[in-house]
């Protein structure tokens, strides 16, 4: 296992599959920018499954034992069924996941939960139709988002829910949400909207802090923290007292955790990028075509960069204002 200069270990791994998505949340894909005209990847861009393999096989000798599968939207990847099966059986992995906004899910769950898919992560930021369908641009309701997470554990998935919280957008969805997924017995996670990519328009004063969600939690749930010390939770979670949901604060803006920070990220074209807010990433797929190519170098090349990595933009954001373009969160998955 490999640790970088700061000490972090690189422990999981997110691939994103695909940039496109069918939806257009304003605050990561907004419909004015991410148009018909926009660059997306060429399919013929994108890495092959087999050069996925290799990937996940170096990774894995570098300490990962998790993945994410991630977008852009993840099932619209033709062919992520398969992949997933061929990650749980070739790969000793701990876990794979899927970040999905669900549109596509319901159909899908039977073969992923037999393809031996660990977990799922289904983003939804509110119940109330015009909240949501204004925030995914393309004015969808809840419904579909709801009766595939019903399938989903219907057949055995385990569930997590996402949900971006924005200030003056849904924070009065916030207890809407609890108490449903609380009813349910499905762990929300509430984000903090964070400045990804180069066309969100974020500013401070749109952020609603984890300290805030809490507090509107705890005007109407009594709450208890479970174990806020264990440094392998990105998410700070809480449970409701006399109960056994919990839910979880992601707190990246108001406290960020780069020195916890242990994930690789790679896209759909092969670039590995060592943290979500970079410029560039290093291009593996021309290191997977070179004709010098074979493992041992792969893994060399990945162990030096991740050896070199000094990431920690969320500590520095309050500091740090230079206007340096970010890679997009549609193209680097989350
Ligand atoms: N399309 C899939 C989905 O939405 O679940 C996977 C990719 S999406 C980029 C991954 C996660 O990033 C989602 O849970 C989404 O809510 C979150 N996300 C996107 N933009 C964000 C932002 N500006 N701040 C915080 N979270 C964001
Ligand atoms: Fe698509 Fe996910 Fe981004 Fe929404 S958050 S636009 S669903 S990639
Ligand atoms: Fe990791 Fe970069 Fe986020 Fe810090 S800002 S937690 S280094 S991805």
């Amino acid at each position: 296992m490999i640790k970088d200069k700061i000490g972090r270990r690189l422990t999981d791994l997110r691939i994103s599959l695909t940039d496109q998505c069918n939806l257009r949340c304003t605050y990561c894909m907004p419909k004015e920018i991410f148009g018909p005209n926009y660059p997306f990847l060429k399919r013929s861009e994108w890495l092959h499954f087999d050069e996925l393999d290799a990937l996940v096989e170096a990774f894995l000798c570098l300490g990962v034992k998790k993945i994410r599968l991630t977008g852009g939207e993840p099932l619209l990847r033709p062919g992520i069924v398969n992949f997933v099966e061929r990650l749980k059986n070739h790969h000793n992995l701990e876990e794979i996941t899927l970040t999905t906004n669900a549109l596509r899910l319901a159909k899908e769950v039977h073969a992923l939960k037999d393809a031996g898919l660990s977990r799922v992560t289904v983003s939804l930021d509110a119940l109330d139709p015009r909240i949501l369908g204004e925030m995914n641009g393309r004015g969808i309701s809840p419904e579909i988002v709801l009766k595939a997470i019903e399938a989903a554990l219907s057949v055995g998935l385990k569930i997590k829910v996402n949900m971006v919280v924005q200030k003056g957008v849904n924070e009065g969805e916030i207890l809407p949400m609890a108490r449903y997924f609380k009813g349910l017995g499905v762990p929300l996670r509430f984000i903090e909207y964070m400045d990804v990519g180069n066309h969100n328009r974020w500013e401070i004063a749109q952020v609603f802090s984890a300290n805030e969600i809490l507090k509107k939690i705890q005007t109407e749930f009594e709450v208890e923290p479970i174990d806020l010390s264990s440094s392998a939770e990105v998410s700070k979670r809480y449970r409701y007292k006399n109960h056994t949901s919990e839910f979880g604060l992601i707190t990246s803006v108001t406290q960020p955790f780069c020195g916890g920070c242990t994930r690789a990220r790679i896209t759909a074209d092969g670039k590995l990028y060592t943290c979500l807010f970079a410029s560039t990433g290093l291009d593996l797929k021309k290191i997977l075509r070179s004709e010098k190519y074979d493992n041992t170098t792969l893994l060399s090349v990945l162990s030096k960069h991740w050896g070199l990595r000094d990431d920690r933009y969320s500590e520095l954001r309050a500091v740090n204002k230079s206007a340096q373009e970010k890679v997009e969160m549609s193209y680097i998955g989350g």
